[in-house]
């Protein structure tokens, strides 16, 4: 049995939509205080009406633009404001805009760079003086398998940027282990989210063909992952990765599923 999180200060950047609203309502379905962070007002505010309505916790919102380093201070300071501190941080917020490599522009690199890569890194540098005072803070960074471990074409950039998380976790993980603060990271598959829906029905029924357990993951699914990092017991887990993928990864081949 896993102590509860009921009344922790929880922050899930790109809690709006997809897999940031999933991580939410399993911590608001804990009774954690969550405030969710996005750019676009309106649909923060549809976020927090639903996970409102569903959870034990407050849930409330706050628009910010994780490649700005100012909105990630006022980010932190709206948590401290609003909840009296910060004990876990779900950086989550990512961009994936998909353009040949051939293609890319410095702009395009700095685009998915700059959400994926800066707004990971300072949004747990402008919540750590909080996460450090709580004497339990956990961050769970929202990586994935494309980039650390599968390649996918069109996503040299986005993969590049997942990869750079993880680089960047294994050592802010020595670094933030005397402040009693673990961070770590979920590595997830295909997830059912609006942004896969657009990749259309022929990508979701090829990509499910791919997966052992035959279907795409839940938001929720990594919503309990980063619950379980974020929990008391997995104290002594920092720097490390968990893929959430159904088994997608395993395949040495398409042969390895014939018949499965
Ligand atoms: P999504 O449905 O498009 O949601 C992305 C969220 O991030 C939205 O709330 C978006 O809101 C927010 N966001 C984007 N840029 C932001 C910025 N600069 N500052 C603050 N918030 C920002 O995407 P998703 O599929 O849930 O992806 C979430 C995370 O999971 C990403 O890190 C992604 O790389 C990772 N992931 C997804 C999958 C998958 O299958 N879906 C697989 C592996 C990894 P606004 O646009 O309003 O800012």
């Amino acid at each position: 049995m896993f102590t509860t999180l009921e009344g922790r200060s929880v922050i899930v950047t790109g809690g709006s939509k997809g897999i940031g609203k999933g991580i939410a309502r399993v911590f608001a379905r804990e009774g954690a205080n969550v405030l969710i962070a996005a750019r676009d007002e309106t649909v923060l505010q549809q976020a927090v009406a639903d996970l409102s309505s569903e959870g034990r916790g407050r849930v409330e919102s706050v628009v910010a633009d994780v490649a700005k380093v100012a909105d990630c201070h006022r980010l932190a300071e709206t948590a401290v404001d609003r909840f009296g501190g910060i004990d876990v941080l779900c950086a989550n917020a990512g961009v994936f805009p998909d353009k040949p490599f051939v293609d890319l522009t410095e702009e395009d690199v700095d685009a998915v760079l700059g959400c994926n890569v800066k707004g990971t890194m300072f949004s747990v540098q402008a919540c750590l003086p909080a996460l450090e005072a709580s004497g339990h803070g956990r961050v769970v960074v929202t990586s994935s398998i494309t980039g650390p471990v599968t390649g996918y074409p069109g996503w040299s950039h986005y993969g590049a940027s997942k990869a750079a998380q993880l680089g960047f976790l294994r050592t802010a993980a020595i670094e933030l282990a005397p402040k009693k603060v673990t961070i770590n990271a979920v590595m997830p598959g295909n997830i059912a989210t609006e942004g896969l829906d657009e990749m259309g029905e022929d990508y979701i029924r090829a990509t499910e063909a791919c997966i052992p357990q035959h279907r795409l993951g839940s938001v929720e699914d990594i919503g309990h992952a980063a619950l379980f990092l974020a929990s008391d017991e997995a104290g002594f887990i920092t720097g490390q990765t968990l893929v959430v993928d159904g088994g997608q990864v395993l395949p040495e081949s398409p042969a390895a599923l014939e018949g499965i």
